[in-house]
Protein backbone atom coordinates (compact mmCIF):
# COMPACT_ATOMS: atom_id res chain seq x y z
CA UNK A 1 0.00 0.00 0.00
CA UNK A 2 0.98 3.32 -0.73
CA UNK A 3 1.18 6.86 1.52
CA UNK A 4 0.98 10.25 0.93
CA UNK A 5 3.92 10.29 3.70
CA UNK A 6 5.59 13.98 3.61
CA UNK A 7 4.80 16.92 1.29
CA UNK A 8 8.66 18.51 1.97
CA UNK A 9 10.75 18.75 4.42
CA UNK A 10 11.75 21.99 6.23
CA UNK A 11 15.37 23.80 7.12
CA UNK A 12 15.18 24.18 11.03
CA UNK A 13 17.18 27.31 10.75
CA UNK A 14 16.02 29.19 7.68
CA UNK A 15 12.40 28.09 6.81
CA UNK A 16 13.56 27.04 3.50
CA UNK A 17 11.83 24.02 1.93
CA UNK A 18 13.14 21.23 -0.42
CA UNK A 19 11.69 18.04 -1.91
CA UNK A 20 11.05 15.16 0.16
CA UNK A 21 11.70 12.06 -2.39
CA UNK A 22 15.54 12.14 -2.23
CA UNK A 23 17.86 11.19 -0.13
CA UNK A 24 19.34 14.15 1.59
CA UNK A 25 21.50 14.96 5.10
CA UNK A 26 21.61 18.59 6.52
CA UNK A 27 19.70 21.54 5.00
CA UNK A 28 21.86 23.80 3.03
CA UNK A 29 22.52 26.02 6.01
CA UNK A 30 24.05 22.89 8.15
CA UNK A 31 20.96 22.94 10.07
CA UNK A 32 18.76 19.81 10.95
CA UNK A 33 15.99 19.02 8.27
CA UNK A 34 12.36 18.12 9.13
CA UNK A 35 9.55 16.33 7.29
CA UNK A 36 6.37 18.01 6.69
CA UNK A 37 3.17 17.05 5.92
CA UNK A 38 -0.37 17.46 4.79
CA UNK A 39 -1.58 17.62 8.49
CA UNK A 40 -5.82 19.17 7.04
CA UNK A 41 -5.79 16.69 4.55
CA UNK A 42 -5.38 14.13 7.25
CA UNK A 43 -7.35 15.65 9.82
CA UNK A 44 -10.78 14.11 9.54
CA UNK A 45 -9.48 10.07 9.51
CA UNK A 46 -6.21 10.33 11.73
CA UNK A 47 -8.21 10.73 15.13
CA UNK A 48 -7.46 8.74 18.55
CA UNK A 49 -10.72 6.77 17.88
CA UNK A 50 -8.96 5.75 14.20
CA UNK A 51 -5.63 4.48 15.59
CA UNK A 52 -7.05 3.09 18.86
CA UNK A 53 -7.01 -0.59 17.40
CA UNK A 54 -4.53 -0.44 15.33
CA UNK A 55 -0.98 -2.77 15.34
CA UNK A 56 0.72 -2.32 18.77
CA UNK A 57 3.67 -0.67 17.31
CA UNK A 58 5.26 2.59 16.15
CA UNK A 59 3.67 2.10 12.46
CA UNK A 60 0.29 3.10 13.95
CA UNK A 61 1.00 6.49 13.75
CA UNK A 62 1.60 5.53 9.36
CA UNK A 63 -0.15 8.93 8.34
CA UNK A 64 3.01 11.07 10.30
CA UNK A 65 5.28 8.96 9.23
CA UNK A 66 7.48 9.23 5.97
CA UNK A 67 7.50 5.89 4.37
CA UNK A 68 5.33 6.14 1.48
CA UNK A 69 5.47 2.07 0.10
CA UNK A 70 4.88 -0.12 2.75
CA UNK A 71 6.88 -2.27 1.26
CA UNK A 72 9.70 -0.54 2.57
CA UNK A 73 8.87 -0.55 6.34
CA UNK A 74 11.79 -2.15 7.98
CA UNK A 75 9.81 -4.13 11.44
CA UNK A 76 11.35 -5.90 14.38
CA UNK A 77 8.35 -4.67 16.49
CA UNK A 78 9.30 -1.39 17.60
CA UNK A 79 7.18 1.29 19.61
CA UNK A 80 4.18 0.94 21.67
CA UNK A 81 6.41 0.29 24.98
CA UNK A 82 4.28 0.31 28.14
CA UNK A 83 3.73 3.37 30.25
CA UNK A 84 4.24 1.72 33.12
CA UNK A 85 2.79 3.50 36.65
CA UNK A 86 5.16 3.85 39.53
CA UNK A 87 3.41 4.53 42.92
CA UNK A 88 6.20 3.91 44.98
CA UNK A 89 8.97 6.00 43.10
CA UNK A 90 6.16 8.91 43.22
CA UNK A 91 5.97 8.55 46.63
CA UNK A 92 9.78 8.71 47.13
CA UNK A 93 10.34 11.34 45.08
CA UNK A 94 7.09 13.38 46.73
CA UNK A 95 5.61 13.74 43.39
CA UNK A 96 1.56 13.66 42.77
CA UNK A 97 1.83 10.77 40.02
CA UNK A 98 5.41 8.71 38.03
CA UNK A 99 5.06 6.80 34.89
CA UNK A 100 8.13 5.09 33.62
CA UNK A 101 8.38 5.16 29.70
CA UNK A 102 10.05 1.85 29.33
CA UNK A 103 11.68 2.11 26.24
CA UNK A 104 14.24 -0.83 27.40
CA UNK A 105 11.50 -3.33 26.03
CA UNK A 106 12.13 -1.76 22.35
CA UNK A 107 14.32 -4.16 19.99
CA UNK A 108 17.93 -3.67 20.47
CA UNK A 109 17.28 -3.00 24.55
CA UNK A 110 17.04 1.03 23.72
CA UNK A 111 14.69 3.53 22.04
CA UNK A 112 17.48 3.88 19.03
CA UNK A 113 15.23 1.43 17.97
CA UNK A 114 12.10 3.98 16.81
CA UNK A 115 14.69 6.42 15.18
CA UNK A 116 16.98 4.18 13.10
CA UNK A 117 13.62 1.66 12.41
CA UNK A 118 12.52 5.39 10.62
CA UNK A 119 16.22 6.09 9.02
CA UNK A 120 16.64 2.65 7.32
CA UNK A 121 13.13 2.39 6.07
CA UNK A 122 13.66 5.78 4.56
CA UNK A 123 17.15 5.03 3.08
CA UNK A 124 16.26 1.80 1.87
CA UNK A 125 12.94 3.40 0.14
CA UNK A 126 14.87 5.89 -1.33
CA UNK A 127 18.18 3.67 -3.00
CA UNK A 128 20.77 4.04 -0.29
CA UNK A 129 23.26 1.20 -0.83
CA UNK A 130 25.03 1.55 2.26
CA UNK A 131 24.48 3.13 5.63
CA UNK A 132 26.92 4.45 8.69
CA UNK A 133 26.66 6.13 11.59
CA UNK A 134 29.03 7.31 14.32
CA UNK A 135 27.48 5.77 17.46
CA UNK A 136 28.22 6.24 21.59
CA UNK A 137 26.59 2.48 21.43
CA UNK A 138 22.91 1.86 21.06
CA UNK A 139 22.04 3.82 18.07
CA UNK A 140 24.81 1.48 16.22
CA UNK A 141 23.31 -1.65 17.06
CA UNK A 142 19.78 -0.18 16.18
CA UNK A 143 21.42 1.05 12.92
CA UNK A 144 22.99 -3.08 12.33
CA UNK A 145 19.25 -4.40 13.41
CA UNK A 146 17.44 -2.39 11.45
CA UNK A 147 20.28 -2.56 8.14
CA UNK A 148 20.12 -6.51 8.75
CA UNK A 149 16.69 -6.81 8.71
CA UNK A 150 16.34 -4.19 5.63
CA UNK A 151 19.07 -6.05 3.63
CA UNK A 152 21.48 -3.46 3.72
CA UNK A 153 25.20 -3.17 4.50
CA UNK A 154 25.51 -1.28 8.06
CA UNK A 155 29.40 0.20 8.84
CA UNK A 156 29.08 1.87 12.47
CA UNK A 157 31.94 3.28 14.24
CA UNK A 158 32.17 3.82 17.60
CA UNK A 159 34.20 4.46 21.30
CA UNK A 160 36.68 1.59 21.86
CA UNK A 161 35.27 1.70 25.49
CA UNK A 162 31.21 1.65 24.77
CA UNK A 163 29.75 -1.10 26.94
CA UNK A 164 30.83 -5.05 25.57
CA UNK A 165 27.42 -6.31 25.50
CA UNK A 166 26.30 -3.29 23.00
CA UNK A 167 29.64 -4.34 20.68
CA UNK A 168 28.80 -7.99 20.75
CA UNK A 169 25.34 -7.03 19.55
CA UNK A 170 26.62 -4.79 16.82
CA UNK A 171 28.91 -7.82 15.56
CA UNK A 172 25.90 -10.70 15.93
CA UNK A 173 23.92 -8.50 13.80
CA UNK A 174 26.45 -8.36 11.00
CA UNK A 175 27.30 -4.76 10.99
CA UNK A 176 31.13 -3.46 10.29
CA UNK A 177 32.19 -2.10 13.52
CA UNK A 178 35.42 -0.06 14.14
CA UNK A 179 36.55 1.06 17.48
CA UNK A 180 37.38 4.37 17.75
CA UNK A 181 40.37 5.51 20.62
CA UNK A 182 38.29 8.61 20.89
CA UNK A 183 34.88 9.85 21.24
CA UNK A 184 32.05 10.04 19.24
CA UNK A 185 32.58 13.22 17.56
CA UNK A 186 35.61 11.47 16.36
CA UNK A 187 33.77 8.59 15.38
CA UNK A 188 32.09 11.02 12.66
CA UNK A 189 34.98 11.98 11.10
CA UNK A 190 35.88 8.41 10.48
CA UNK A 191 32.27 8.20 8.81
CA UNK A 192 32.64 11.19 6.88
CA UNK A 193 35.36 9.88 5.38
CA UNK A 194 33.45 7.08 4.09
CA UNK A 195 31.24 8.95 3.03
CA UNK A 196 33.13 10.59 0.44
CA UNK A 197 35.06 7.20 -0.71
CA UNK A 198 32.50 4.88 -0.64
CA UNK A 199 29.16 6.79 -1.13
CA UNK A 200 27.62 5.21 2.37
CA UNK A 201 24.52 7.47 3.50
CA UNK A 202 24.72 8.90 7.02
CA UNK A 203 22.66 8.32 9.64
CA UNK A 204 24.14 10.34 12.12
CA UNK A 205 21.78 11.94 14.90
CA UNK A 206 19.53 14.51 12.74
CA UNK A 207 21.87 14.71 10.03
CA UNK A 208 19.37 13.09 8.10
CA UNK A 209 15.38 13.75 8.76
CA UNK A 210 14.04 10.29 9.94
CA UNK A 211 15.05 9.68 12.56
CA UNK A 212 13.43 11.97 14.46
CA UNK A 213 10.29 11.06 13.10
CA UNK A 214 10.73 7.53 14.54
CA UNK A 215 11.74 8.93 17.69
CA UNK A 216 8.78 11.26 17.77
CA UNK A 217 6.21 8.75 18.46
CA UNK A 218 6.84 8.50 21.78
CA UNK A 219 4.75 12.05 22.20
CA UNK A 220 1.82 10.30 20.34
CA UNK A 221 1.89 7.20 23.00
CA UNK A 222 1.79 8.96 25.94
CA UNK A 223 -1.10 10.72 24.90
CA UNK A 224 -2.92 8.05 23.91
CA UNK A 225 -1.28 5.66 26.69
CA UNK A 226 -2.65 8.79 29.16
CA UNK A 227 -6.36 8.29 27.67
CA UNK A 228 -6.38 11.73 25.36
CA UNK A 229 -4.28 14.13 27.63
CA UNK A 230 -0.62 14.92 28.23
CA UNK A 231 1.36 14.65 31.57
CA UNK A 232 2.70 18.05 33.21
CA UNK A 233 6.58 17.28 32.87
CA UNK A 234 8.18 14.93 30.80
CA UNK A 235 12.02 13.62 32.25
CA UNK A 236 14.71 13.15 29.70
CA UNK A 237 18.24 11.59 29.18
CA UNK A 238 19.72 13.84 26.77
CA UNK A 239 22.47 13.18 24.51
CA UNK A 240 21.76 14.44 20.73
CA UNK A 241 18.26 15.30 21.56
CA UNK A 242 16.69 13.22 18.85
CA UNK A 243 13.93 12.07 21.33
CA UNK A 244 13.69 15.63 22.63
CA UNK A 245 12.97 17.53 19.54
CA UNK A 246 11.20 14.50 18.11
CA UNK A 247 8.21 14.74 20.64
CA UNK A 248 8.23 18.41 20.64
CA UNK A 249 7.39 18.44 16.65
CA UNK A 250 4.62 15.98 17.54
CA UNK A 251 3.36 18.31 20.38
CA UNK A 252 2.64 20.81 17.40
CA UNK A 253 1.49 18.42 14.72
CA UNK A 254 -0.86 17.03 17.48
CA UNK A 255 -2.24 20.79 17.72
CA UNK A 256 -2.60 21.11 14.16
CA UNK A 257 -4.67 17.76 14.02
CA UNK A 258 -6.70 18.69 16.83
CA UNK A 259 -5.82 16.17 18.99
CA UNK A 260 -4.34 18.69 21.68
CA UNK A 261 -4.70 22.34 22.69
CA UNK A 262 -1.84 24.89 23.15
CA UNK A 263 -0.86 22.94 26.09
CA UNK A 264 2.84 21.09 26.63
CA UNK A 265 4.73 19.86 28.84
CA UNK A 266 7.15 21.19 30.56
CA UNK A 267 10.37 19.58 29.03
CA UNK A 268 13.50 18.61 31.15
CA UNK A 269 16.56 17.76 30.16
CA UNK A 270 19.10 15.57 31.94
CA UNK A 271 22.68 14.69 31.47
CA UNK A 272 25.34 13.75 33.67
CA UNK A 273 28.13 15.95 35.30
CA UNK A 274 31.40 14.69 32.76
CA UNK A 275 29.32 15.86 29.99
CA UNK A 276 26.92 18.68 30.02
CA UNK A 277 26.78 20.94 26.96
CA UNK A 278 23.05 21.66 27.09
CA UNK A 279 22.68 22.21 30.71
CA UNK A 280 25.82 24.70 30.40
CA UNK A 281 23.89 26.12 27.61
CA UNK A 282 20.02 26.30 29.50
CA UNK A 283 22.10 27.98 32.56
CA UNK A 284 23.96 30.53 30.88
CA UNK A 285 21.01 31.14 28.40
CA UNK A 286 22.66 30.50 25.57
CA UNK A 287 20.56 29.84 22.27
CA UNK A 288 23.19 26.94 21.39
CA UNK A 289 25.91 24.51 23.30
CA UNK A 290 29.39 25.03 22.97
CA UNK A 291 31.48 21.86 22.95
CA UNK A 292 32.33 20.15 26.06
CA UNK A 293 35.78 18.94 26.39
CA UNK A 294 36.49 15.51 27.98
CA UNK A 295 33.48 13.73 27.86
CA UNK A 296 33.23 11.33 30.55
CA UNK A 297 29.90 9.58 31.76
CA UNK A 298 29.31 5.64 31.60
CA UNK A 299 25.67 6.61 30.34
CA UNK A 300 27.17 5.81 26.65
CA UNK A 301 23.92 7.59 25.54
CA UNK A 302 24.84 11.03 27.86
CA UNK A 303 28.28 11.17 26.17
CA UNK A 304 27.40 13.44 23.55
CA UNK A 305 29.98 16.62 23.82
CA UNK A 306 28.38 18.39 20.82
CA UNK A 307 24.63 18.17 19.60
CA UNK A 308 23.82 19.86 16.04
CA UNK A 309 20.29 19.79 17.23
CA UNK A 310 21.59 21.54 20.41
CA UNK A 311 19.20 25.55 19.49
CA UNK A 312 15.99 23.28 18.81
CA UNK A 313 16.71 21.41 22.62
CA UNK A 314 16.86 24.75 23.75
CA UNK A 315 14.25 26.46 22.37
CA UNK A 316 11.59 23.59 23.68
CA UNK A 317 13.20 23.47 27.05
CA UNK A 318 12.63 27.62 27.54
CA UNK A 319 9.45 27.32 25.30
CA UNK A 320 7.99 24.54 27.75
CA UNK A 321 8.48 26.42 31.13
CA UNK A 322 10.80 23.56 31.90
CA UNK A 323 14.61 23.41 32.10
CA UNK A 324 18.11 21.01 32.38
CA UNK A 325 20.32 19.39 35.59
CA UNK A 326 23.50 17.48 35.61
CA UNK A 327 23.94 14.66 37.67
CA UNK A 328 26.58 12.14 38.76
CA UNK A 329 27.38 8.95 37.35
CA UNK A 330 27.46 7.36 40.76
CA UNK A 331 24.02 8.89 41.86
CA UNK A 332 22.77 7.29 38.46
CA UNK A 333 23.97 3.90 39.18
CA UNK A 334 22.27 4.00 42.86
CA UNK A 335 19.11 5.04 41.08
CA UNK A 336 19.22 1.99 38.81
CA UNK A 337 18.81 -0.04 42.32
CA UNK A 338 16.39 1.47 43.81
CA UNK A 339 13.96 2.05 40.55
CA UNK A 340 14.49 -2.15 40.21
CA UNK A 341 13.37 -2.39 43.57
CA UNK A 342 10.25 -0.39 43.22
CA UNK A 343 9.21 -0.56 39.75
CA UNK A 344 10.43 -4.08 38.48
CA UNK A 345 12.61 -2.26 35.31
CA UNK A 346 16.41 -2.84 35.21
CA UNK A 347 17.06 0.58 34.01
CA UNK A 348 19.88 2.00 31.60
CA UNK A 349 21.67 4.92 34.12
CA UNK A 350 20.48 6.92 31.67
CA UNK A 351 16.36 5.84 33.07
CA UNK A 352 18.28 5.67 36.29
CA UNK A 353 19.81 9.75 36.15
CA UNK A 354 16.02 11.04 35.15
CA UNK A 355 15.23 10.22 38.46
CA UNK A 356 18.11 11.80 40.43
CA UNK A 357 17.06 14.62 38.29
CA UNK A 358 13.83 15.21 40.17
CA UNK A 359 14.65 16.54 43.64
CA UNK A 360 16.91 18.95 42.20
CA UNK A 361 14.01 19.87 40.03
CA UNK A 362 11.78 20.47 43.02
CA UNK A 363 14.36 22.03 44.89
CA UNK A 364 14.53 24.86 41.94
CA UNK A 365 10.90 24.80 41.72
CA UNK A 366 10.63 24.09 38.04
CA UNK A 367 8.85 20.81 39.12
CA UNK A 368 5.95 21.17 41.97
CA UNK A 369 4.86 18.01 44.29
CA UNK A 370 1.43 18.11 42.22
CA UNK A 371 2.84 17.47 39.03
CA UNK A 372 2.22 14.29 37.09
CA UNK A 373 5.60 13.23 35.36
CA UNK A 374 6.96 10.55 33.06
CA UNK A 375 10.50 9.34 33.25
CA UNK A 376 11.96 8.06 30.56
CA UNK A 377 13.72 4.72 30.23
CA UNK A 378 15.57 5.05 27.56
CA UNK A 379 17.18 1.77 27.42
CA UNK A 380 17.79 -1.53 29.13
CA UNK A 381 20.25 -2.01 32.31
CA UNK A 382 20.97 -5.27 30.66
CA UNK A 383 23.31 -3.66 28.15
CA UNK A 384 25.80 -1.99 30.41
CA UNK A 385 26.42 -4.53 32.75
CA UNK A 386 30.37 -4.78 33.53
CA UNK A 387 29.91 -1.06 33.40
CA UNK A 388 30.83 1.00 36.41
CA UNK A 389 30.32 4.93 37.09
CA UNK A 390 32.88 7.29 35.73
CA UNK A 391 32.22 10.05 38.29
C1 LIG B 1 21.01 7.73 22.73
C2 LIG B 1 20.53 7.53 24.10
C3 LIG B 1 20.06 8.61 24.87
C4 LIG B 1 20.03 10.02 24.34
O1 LIG B 1 19.06 10.15 23.36
P1 LIG B 1 18.87 11.40 22.41
O2 LIG B 1 17.49 11.36 21.93
O3 LIG B 1 19.87 11.26 21.30
O4 LIG B 1 19.16 12.60 23.24
C5 LIG B 1 19.58 8.33 26.13
N1 LIG B 1 19.57 7.07 26.62
C6 LIG B 1 20.00 6.01 25.92
C7 LIG B 1 19.95 4.65 26.54
C8 LIG B 1 20.50 6.20 24.62
O5 LIG B 1 20.92 5.15 23.93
Amino acid sequence: MKRPGATHLECTWTGHTIPSEQLVGLSEAGKPLFARYDLDAIKATFTPEAVAHRRADLWRYAEVLPVRDSASRVCLGEGWTPLLDAPRTARRLGLARVWVKDEGQNPTGSFKARGLCLAVSRALELGASAVALPSAGNAGSAAAAYGAAAGLPVHVVVPKDTPIPILEEISALGADLQLIDGLITDCGAIVRRGVEEHGWFDLSTLKEPYRVEGKKTMAYELHEQLGGRLPDAIVYPTGGGTGLIGMWKAFDEMEALGWIGVERPKMFTVQADGCAPVVRAWETGAESAEPWQNATTYAAGLRVPSAVGDFLMLRALRASGGGAVAVSDAAMAEAVQWIGADTGVFAAPEGGATAVAVPRLLELGLLVPSDEVVLFNTGSGLKYVGMSPSN
